[in-house]
C-alpha cells in the first residue's frame, strides 16, 4: 500500500524574527512570522504527511490558539506527525520539498536542513531532498514578503493494518 501527499505553505517575513527553514537557524536580516517558529518547509512536509495518511492539515493538529505550540519547534511537529503515521505502519518512500524564497541563498544549508528532516522522519537522507528556487524578482517571494514551500511524499506501509 503507497500513498502520495502533498504539502504547501507560506509566511510572511518580518523583522525581529529568526528565519528558521528545514530546523536550520540561517542568518537573516527578516525572519518568518508564525505561532511557531514559522518553518515553512517543514510546514509543507507536515501537510504532506498528513495529506499521504488523510489526517487533514497541520492547522488540525497544531492549531495556533494552542499555547502549546507557541515558539515550538516545528521539527517536533514534524516527529508528532510522523508518529502518527507509523501508527498506520506508514513510512517514508521519499519525500521531495521546493522552498521559494529571493534571500537569502540556501545552497549551503540544504544539507542540514535533510539531515533534520530525515531524522525527524526516522527515513534514510537519501530518501529526502530539498530544493530551492528564486522567482527571479516576481511575485511576493521575489519581493521579498514572504517564503513560500512544497512538498510531496509517497509513503508506504512496511506490512498491511
Ligand atoms: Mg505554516
Amino acid at each position: 500500500m503507497m500513498r502520495i501527499g502533498h504539502g504547501y505553505d507560506v509566511h510572511r517575513l518580518v523583522p525581529e524574527r529568526k528565519l528558521i527553514l528545514g530546523g536550520v537557524d540561517i542568518p537573516n536580516p527578516l525572519g518568518l512570522l508564525g505561532h511557531s517558529d514559522a518553518d515553512v518547509l517543514l510546514h509543507a512536509i507536515c501537510d504532506a504527511i498528513l495529506g499521504a495518511i488523510g489526517a487533514g492539515d497541520i492547522g488540525k493538529h497544531f492549531p495556533d490558539t494552542d499555547a502549546r505550540y507557541r515558539g515550538i519547534s516545528s521539527l517536533k511537529l514534524l516527529g508528532e506527525v510522523m508518529v502518527l503515521a507509523r501508527s498506520h505502519n506508514y513510512v517514508i518512500g521519499n519525500l521531495d520539498a521546493t522552498v521559494i524564497a529571493q534571500s537569502p541563498k540556501l545552497a549551503p544549508h540544504i544539507r542540514q536542513m535533510v539531515e533534520n528532516i530525515a531524522e525527524a522522519c526516522e527515513a534514510d537522507p537519501t530518501r529526502v531532498n530539498v530544493k530551492a528556487t528564486t522567482t527571479e524578482t516576481l511575485g511576493f517571494e521575489g519581493r521579498g514578503e514572504g517564503i513560500s514551500a512544497h512538498a510531496v511524499v509517497l509513503l508506504f506501509q512496511e506490512f498491511e493494518e
